[in-house]
């Protein structure tokens, strides 16, 4: 995150940074000051290419809709007063006039006392008729006449003028979006084109040395520009029209160019990255030359998104986005999406809101508002809203969440139990038919592939077996995928089943010691042999597990109470193990069989590890856990399990 200082006075610089974090109300205020008044763009369009656009005027009818009185029915013209004694019993005769009125014809004949007139729906009624009567309800008397055997009221079956839309009416107002129906209206009126707010454009770059587009291939040390993707879609998503410029390397002339010709022809530039510290000194430079007054908050007390910065120059936003991907997509939506929207015409947004119980202690830093991405299932009484644990490094967190929850800048936790609000990505809660809550693994995509085929919505959250386990006991999932070793009876997972579970056996995975093929110090040995190589060896560097992962409890055993260097290096997963041996910050782990092989790494088998699920009982009839153990038994499943290197119990 940090960059180091190029030149001495850039050490000082960095002292400046973050000297005044503001509160988010603060900042936003601030930034909203300097930018109002802010005049509306509008432009012109025609009406087919209005959809989605804001109207930047209210709008009035200009006629009546329809524009003329006019039949509802198939049938004649009549005058009422002539069919008042009309009945069953006793039918009234009248004459027929000369012309018929369809659609789009004007009539030309008045109809006189005893006549009726024949006329379509849709027709305009004729001069001296005040109602419509049915065709069905009249006999044919000759070619030129017709019986009656029924009263009518006077304006049945008549629509009159204006009695759709009047003119004069106020129609559509401004900031309204305009949707089909929208559309319709004007259409209706006789309108061709309309005003609407002018879409803003907004530049977006990205920022970093270490950034390649999606499509290029990946060097050492390098990541795939996220943020440029993300930024575009969201500008686009609310209101504005993207013009993203790529990524420039963190080098203080190009950026500046790249800075200065993106907003001569933009009525706004989002950047990310470089704000925070070291790095953040270029882009603060470079926008104190853009244009008064320059920035207007550097330091928000959010979390995440503390380095955001917020400018203004010469009347156009310009904003600096945190380099993280999450944090990048919180600040811009919280902070950006209102004046975005505000400058493209457009209401708030409207975001739909929940309550939900969190069934976890969520820590919070004291002093920023922390927002919390959730996922929601359906717990027994109401919605479980579980943290995701990712950390704001990661883009899967803001993808496959639900909402966010707030926690205060004044607290400090948001304690397990707590009611709270959340705010909700999409309009409506998406609570998933099948929940599976524990231990994650490549495997169990391959079961629910067919789940998902098949339309039912499966969400998987990854909190480890233990904390699948005690989801499972507080009802809140249907599965709890699980992989524990009981020391005292040598046995995985039954052990730690309690009332209200039942074991599902999963699939067998081979865990074995990685290294990098042809490391001589494994090769062709066994684990243990292999362990004792790599103890034996003073510069052979290894990477362990997390503390509560099984196969820590592999690792440990192995070692028999010895801590050798890399023994502090935990990560959480089996695809970390396999990335820290192939990139050579470690010489071996210990992880499975099918990550090993995918990362075409050396692999010697220690044990087999039983990969099972804790159903719980109560849910067990329900349609999608029927659908899940269907699938999970299915021989698609297996042969899938099998080519991937697993296997099936
Ligand atoms: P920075 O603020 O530039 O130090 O960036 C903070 C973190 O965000 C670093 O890990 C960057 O690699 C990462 N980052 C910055 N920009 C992007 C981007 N456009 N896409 C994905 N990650 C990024
Ligand atoms: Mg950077």
């Amino acid at each position: 995150m940090t960059m180091i200082p190029k030149s001495p006075d850039r050490s000082a610089l960095e002292q400046e940074q973050f000297l005044k974090i503001l509160s988010r109300e603060e900042a936003l205020a601030r930034f909203e000051a300097a930018l109002l008044p802010h005049a509306l763009r509008s432009e012109t369009r025609k009406l087919a290419a209005a959809l989605g656009a804001a109207l930047a005027e209210d709008i009035t009818a200009p006629i009546d809709v329809p524009p003329f009185d006019r039949s509802n029915v198939d049938g004649f013209a009549v005058r009422s007063a002539d069919l008042a004694a009309a009945g069953e019993g006793a039918p009234v005769r009248l004459a027929l006039n000369g012309e018929t009125i369809h659609c789009g014809t004007a009539p030309s004949l008045q109809v006189a006392a005893g006549t009726a007139t024949p006329i379509a729906t849709g027709g305009p009624l004729p001069r001296g008729a005040d109602a419509v009567v049915m065709v069905e309800h009249t006999q044919p008397a000759g070619p030129d006449a017709i019986d009656v055997r029924r009263a009518v009221s006077p304006g049945q079956f008549v629509s009159y003028a204006g009695s759709d839309i009047a003119r004069g009416e106020a129609l559509l107002r401004a900031g309204t979006v305009m949707g089909s129906r929208e559309i319709g209206m004007l259409a209706a009126c006789g309108i061709a084109e309309v005003s609407v707010a002018r879409r803003p454009r907004v530049a977006v770059i990205s920022t970093g040395d270490e950034l390649v587009q999606p499509g290029q291939p990946l060097g050492p040390a390098e990541i795939y520009d996220t943020n440029g993707a993300i930024v575009a879609a969201a500008v686009d998503e609310n209101g504005g029209e993207a013009v993203f410029l790529g990524a420039i390397p963190d080098d203080e002339a190009r950026l500046e160019a790249a800075m200065c010709s993106a907003l001569a022809d933009a009525d706004m530039l989002v950047l990310s990255g470089g704000t925070s510290k070291g790095a953040g000194d270029l882009s603060h430079r470079i926008i104190g030359r853009l244009g008064a007054p320059g920035i207007i908050a550097h330091g928000v007390a959010l979390k995440p998104g503390k380095p955001l910065c917020l400018a203004v120059c010469d009347g156009k936003p310009v904003v600096i986005l945190p380099g993280f991907p999450t944090s990048a997509m919180f600040t811009f939506h919280d902070m950006i999406v209102p004046v975005l929207r505000r400058m493209a015409g457009l209401p708030p947004r409207s975001d739909a809101k929940v309550s939900a119980t969190v069934p976890v202690r969520i820590a919070s830093e004291l002093g920023r508002t922390e927002f919390v991405m959730v996922s929601l299932v359906q717990g027994r009484d109401g919605l479980i809203a579980y943290p995701s644990g990712k950390g704001s490094g990661a883009i899967t967190s803001f993808a496959q969440a639900d909402g966010f929850l707030r926690i205060d800048a004044l607290a400090d936790q948001m304690p397990a139990g707590t009611a709270t609000e959340v705010t909700l990505f999409t309009p409506h809660v998406r609570v998933p038919d099948l929940v599976i809550v524990g231990s994650h693994c490549t495997g169990l995509d391959l079961v629910t592939a067919k789940l998902a085929h098949a339309g039912l919505t499966v969400r998987s959250i990854a909190v480890g077996s233990l904390g699948g386990l005690a989801a499972a006991k507080r009802g809140e999932c249907d599965l709890a995928p699980i992989h524990l070793f009981d020391d005292r009876s040598e046995t995985y997972n039954t052990p730690y089943l309690v009332d209200g579970l039942e074991l599902v056996p999963g699939w067998r995975r081979m865990q074995g010691i990685v290294f990098r093929k042809g490391d001589m110090r494994f090769q062709g040995l066994n684990a243990k042999d292999a362990v004792a190589a790599a103890l034996a060896d003073s510069s052979c560097i290894m990477v362990n597990r997390n503390q509560g992962a099984g196969t820590r409890i592999l690792i440990d055993r192995l070692l028999g109470g010895v801590r050798p260097d890399g023994y502090w290096n935990q990560p959480r997963s089996h695809n970390a193990v396999a990335a820290a041996v192939a990139q050579r910050r470690a010489d071996w782990g210990m992880t499975i069989a099918p990550v090993a092989h995918a990362a075409s790494l050396g692999f010697i088998p220690l044990a087999e590890e039983h990969y099972d699920f804790a159903l719980v009982t109560a849910r067990k009839h329900r349609p999608a856990v029927q659908a899940f153990l269907d699938a999970l038994g299915s021989d698609a499943a297996r042969v899938a399990l099998e080519r991937a290197g697993f296997r099936p119990a």
